[in-house]
């Protein structure tokens, strides 16, 4: 074994930095295991901002907070873990701002709060628009500061079950090549989304749902696999994010006539309406032969230039580079892409998983604050506040704990799989298949496109050293198995719920029967499916208006 720790973090984004930091503030030996540099990672890609009721630009609180992330959630977020996230959000703010975080300002002084969807006050902190670079490099000088250990650039492939419990991660050394085993009393999974599923996407290359299939192959529960969301405003042709707080700073979205169409879907928040509602009027307006090359315009002329520049500056970068236009003179065009996915590893309030010692945090985990719709600025507020709430637990229960103990046959088994996987000769190269899984809508593909995995794919690369050809091949296997559930959950839910549309053939929610969370299994050789009920305290499904 490589070595040992009370608390290893799988991922070194906003979620598992601010996990590690915790439990080392509490006292635990703790060490990050990242397939990236952790400044690479791609948290860092965020751009418009993390909300917490800090009500500086008007009145709120974390109860109103918590009634539209609830609303915004179709109704399908755990309300217990709702109010406990906006509850602990502004003093979490508070944190990253003494550690650091230079958040843009009101001319008074206060941190500036801009509006974003869905939300009922202005109440997303942000740092003009590159909110996750300033967070990310924040968290990075908090973890060296501590002197916390990195296994940089180490693929976590599989979990260490030994004693009914977790005890450490297998890891693929992509510097140095081969297999290393880190053993952990405890273990918390903070590798984010699996955005890369899908072609037209916002997520970077890394985002391969690695963490959720490590879980589901050790029977683990995820939940709401169904519901990924689609961002309204994703550039043209590339699928590069264009911040919601553009349209948060007042841009408008017109169609082919010049018309902002929004009026017709959500007259009253417009373009603020939360994420699910405005990328679907996009795709009714396109389908009507009301878009321009499949896609809308994003028009902020009218902000002036000074606006733009001062708080849209990497908007304004990522248009003209991407798109050769500049938002000051021309509109943009964009249309949904697949951005956030609001299911993952199922947890209790303090990341802790079905299985003793493991525990999850951040995009991979589901605990759940989103529900069926994700609001824009709560997801790296969620990283924050779970990653540091799972740090906590994780260090606790690792400290009033003490055996590793991973057997010899994990290392050795782990040898042989790899091994195995360098020798096949006779298949398919991955990206054949990582292509039409892209592009792929039904259940019958995807099982085909299992089978041609499994028939072999040819990892052309043998060498040891960096080899990305064979963590390539591994993230595609874990693509797949996460594609499976997703299909399944969504064939079986048979309504429309926020962002799982299903317009032709179920277009409106059914509470009656789908009030409910998707839990999925790995039983056999695929996903099985079951329910499993919301909790609720105070807010009531029935009131849901827009
Ligand atoms: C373009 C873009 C803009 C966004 N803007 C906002 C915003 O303004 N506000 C907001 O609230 N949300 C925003 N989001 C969503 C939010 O940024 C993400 O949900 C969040 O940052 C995810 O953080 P994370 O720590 O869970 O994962 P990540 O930041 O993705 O980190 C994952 C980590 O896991 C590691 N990892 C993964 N797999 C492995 C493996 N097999 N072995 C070892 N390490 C592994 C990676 O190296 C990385 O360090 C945005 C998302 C995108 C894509």
């Amino acid at each position: 074994m490589e070595a040992t720790h009370d608390v290893l973090v799988v991922g070194a984004g906003c979620a598992g930095m601010r996990a590690a930091i915790e439990a080392y503030d509490a006292g635990a030996n703790v060490a990050v295991i990242s397939k990236l540099h952790p400044t690479r990672s791609h948290s860092g890609a965020a751009e418009g901002g993390i909300n917490a009721a800090l009500g500086n630009a008007a009145e709120d609180s974390p109860e109103i907070h918590a009634f539209d992330t609830v609303k915004g959630s179709d109704y399908l977020g755990d309300q217990d873990a709702i109010e406990i996230f906006t509850r602990e959000a502004p003093s979490d703010i508070y944190q990253l701002e003494n550690w650091g975080a230079f958040f843009s300002r009101m001319l008074d002084g206060k941190l500036a709060q801009r509006p974003f969807g869905a939300a009922g006050s202005p109440r997303t902190v942000f740092a003009a628009d590159i909110t996750g670079h300033v967070l990310i490099q924040v968290l990075y000088e908090q973890l060296v500061k501590r002197d916390i250990t990195v296994y940089e650039e180490y693929f976590a492939w599989k979990l260490v079950e030994n004693d009914g419990r977790c005890q450490g991660v297998i890891c693929w050394d992509l510097l140095n090549g081969g297999i290393k085993v880190v053993g952990g009393k405890t273990t918390i999974l903070a590798t984010g989304g699996q955005g890369r599923i899908y072609r037209t996407t916002t997520n970077a290359y890394a985002c391969t749902g690695d963490g959720a299939a490590m879980a589901l192959r050790m029977g683990l529960p995820l939940k709401d696999m169904e519901f990924m969301q689609f961002h309204p405003t994703t550039l043209y042709p590339t699928g590069i994010l264009l911040t919601e707080g553009c349209r948060g700073e007042g841009a408008y979205l017109i169609n082919s006539e010049g018309e902002r169409f929004m009026k017709t879907y959500a007259p009253n928040a417009m373009e603020l309406a939360s994420r699910d509602v405005v990328s679907r009027a996009e795709m009714t307006e396109i389908d009507a032969g009301r878009g321009i090359n499949g896609s809308v315009m994003l028009d902020m002329r009218h902000l002036g230039a000074q606006r733009i520049i001062e708080r849209l500056p990497g908007s304004r970068e990522l248009s003209m580079t991407f798109a050769g236009l500049d938002p000051i003179y021309d509109p943009i065009p964009v249309r949904p892409g697949a951005h956030y996915h609001m299911g993952g590893v199922e947890t209790d309030n303090d990341g802790a998983t079905e299985l003793t010692g493991l525990y999850a945090a951040g995009e991979v985990a589901c605990v759940s604050v989103h529900g069926a719709n994700r609001l824009g600025g709560n997801s790296l507020m969620e990283t924050i506040t779970f990653g540091r709430r799972s740090g906590r637990a994780a260090a606790e229960w690792a400290l009033s704990n003490t055996t590793i103990d991973v057997p010899a046959s994990a290392e050795a088994d782990a040898e042989r799989e790899l091994r195995g996987l360098l020798d096949v000769s006779e298949g398919e190269r991955p990206w054949q298949i990582r292509n039409d899984l892209g592009s792929s809508k039904q259940i019958e593909v995807i099982d085909e496109l299992r089978e041609r995995y499994e028939r072999g794919v040819i990892v052309d690369d043998k060498g040891e050293v960096f080899n990305s050809d064979l963590v390539q091949a591994i993230e595609l296997g874990n693509m797949i198995d996460l594609s499976a559930c997703m299909l399944q959950a969504g064939i079986a839910r048979k309504e429309s719920r926020g962002a799982h549309a299903r317009p032709y053939d179920y277009p409106t929610r059914d509470d009656e029967n789908f009030m409910k969370h998707s839990i999925t299994r790995w039983v056999g050789d695929g996903p099985e499916l079951s329910y499993k009920d919301v909790r609720y305290t105070k807010y009531d499904p029935m009131e849901r208006t827009y």
